[in-house]
């Protein structure tokens, strides 16, 4: 294995520090993206939780859009939480807000409605393990149908939550908002079977 895994967390807004720590616990270089140039050397890229519509806008306006997508027909993974995952999403009905739009998937933004905006559950995922996961759901999306080639690997209530698409990993969750590395580190995997 060639050194450490060098991945970037795009850095505009939102849920970054705690990515970048929990990547860095498990051996990564981890590296704030504000700029296209940011982007230069990363093995992998991850799009945290915030506005979806203001993280668009903001990669919009600093070519980040672009860039990233070039980066991504090139083969980089990606892994997207809550607003990171709508930002993947080629489908978001009722919006044409900017986006990479990389996955096959169909969203419905702030799925859980007012009542119940956050809210934490125990998923099972069995692709981490058997060991239930804390999720944190903070005015989260949902999957409302995927593509054929999109597998789906966690749902709650009769929706998808969490998804995989080739290289292109979505959560509706917050898991680094917990002490669970178990997504992170099969995110990792992805990332070395690319390498
Ligand atoms: N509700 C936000 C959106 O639609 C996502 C929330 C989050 O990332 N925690 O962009």
């Amino acid at each position: 294995m060639a050194g450490k895994v060098r991945i970037g967390v795009l850095d505009l807004q939102g849920a970054v520090r705690e990515h970048l720590n929990m990547l860095r616990s498990l051996g990564c270089e981890a590296v704030p993206v504000k700029k296209a140039a940011d982007l230069e050397g990363l093995e992998a890229l991850v799009l945290p939780g915030g506005e979806s519509t203001t993280l668009g806008k903001l990669m919009a306006r600093y070519g980040l859009l672009d860039a990233v997508k070039r980066q991504a027909a090139a083969g980089m993974p990606i892994y997207g939480t809550c607003a990171g995952l709508i930002l993947l999403a080629k489908d978001i009905p009722g919006s044409d807000q900017p986006r990479l739009g990389l996955m096959d998937i169909r969203v419905k933004r702030n799925a859980y409605g007012r009542q119940v905006d956050s809210f934490e559950t125990d998923l099972a995922i069995p692709a981490v393990g058997e060991e239930p996961f804390r999720a944190v759901f903070i005015r989260a999306p949902y999957i409302e149908s995927v593509g054929p080639g999109v597998e789906v690997l966690a749902e709650h209530d009769g929706h998808a939550v969490m998804a995989r698409q080739g290289r292109f990993l979505v959560s509706a969750f917050h898991p680094e908002l917990t002490d669970d590395t178990r997504l992170h580190a099969y995110f990792l995997e992805m990332v070395s079977g690319v390498r």
